[in-house]
């Protein structure tokens, strides 16, 4: 078992999770981001290597030929992929990795590296979904029957995950994610190496 923990966010479109992840982060600064790979297009504020390596689609494939992704998905006609090598490093340092990802990448994670700590965050209701999505005025009416569509369809996938978190209030939401968390570190097998020790010594 790695020294650190790799914590994975995740859950259907419109649950919030990019809020509770920040929001997460700013309570636990201590925890490390990972930065995806992305075909995407850089939004206006964001900066390449900070939010995102912005690569073209000929860059990722040759990436994921080489072998060099944790995980990748198709999120809205986009591909994104977790870097493995930087994630393993910080892992092996005793660092605690947090990111958010899609479903499907998260479940890649799961079967590729079992330890890992996976959160579902989910809406409370289809139609408080529905709202947010909505109240976020980004998408046009078919963009967001797809998004609500494969929110039915990502929700069927919770048996892939180790803890839910239901996201009616986003405070009480981030406080049970950094309670998982905070109870993960506590965890026996994680901490035997510790005990070991200080029975040796
Ligand atoms: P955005 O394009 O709005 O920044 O991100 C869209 C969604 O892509 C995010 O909500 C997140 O769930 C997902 N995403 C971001 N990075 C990765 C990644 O490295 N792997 C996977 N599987 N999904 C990602």
């Amino acid at each position: 078992m790695k020294k650190g923990l790799l914590i994975v966010l995740s859950g259907p479109s419109g649950a919030g999770k990019g809020t509770v992840y920040n929001a997460v982060i700013n309570m636990l600064p201590e925890l490390k981001k990972s930065i995806s790979v992305t075909t995407r297009l850089p939004r206006p504020d964001e900066i390449d290597g900070v939010h995102y390596y912005f690569r073209t689609v000929e860059e990722y494939v040759a990436m994921k030929e080489r072998g060099e992704f944790l995980e990748t998905a198709e999120v809205y006609k986009n591909f994104y992929g977790t870097p493995q090598a930087p994630v393993f490093e910080m892992l092996e340092k005793g660092e605690d990795v947090f990111f958010e990802i899609d479903v499907e990448g998260a479940k890649q994670i799961k079967a590729k590296y079992p330890e890992c700590v996976s959160i579902f965050i989910i809406p409370p209701s289809f139609e408080v979904l529905e709202q947010r999505l909505r109240g976020r005025g980004t998408e046009d009416e078919n963009s967001l029957l797809t998004r609500i569509g494969s929110a039915r369809g990502e929700l069927a996938q919770y048996k892939n995950f180790d803890y839910i978190v239901f996201n009616d209030d986003v405070h009480s939401a981030t406080q049970n994610v950094v309670n998982i968390i905070e109870a993960e570190r506590c965890d026996i097998l994680r901490n035997e190496r510790k005990i070991l020790n200080m029975l040796v010594n």
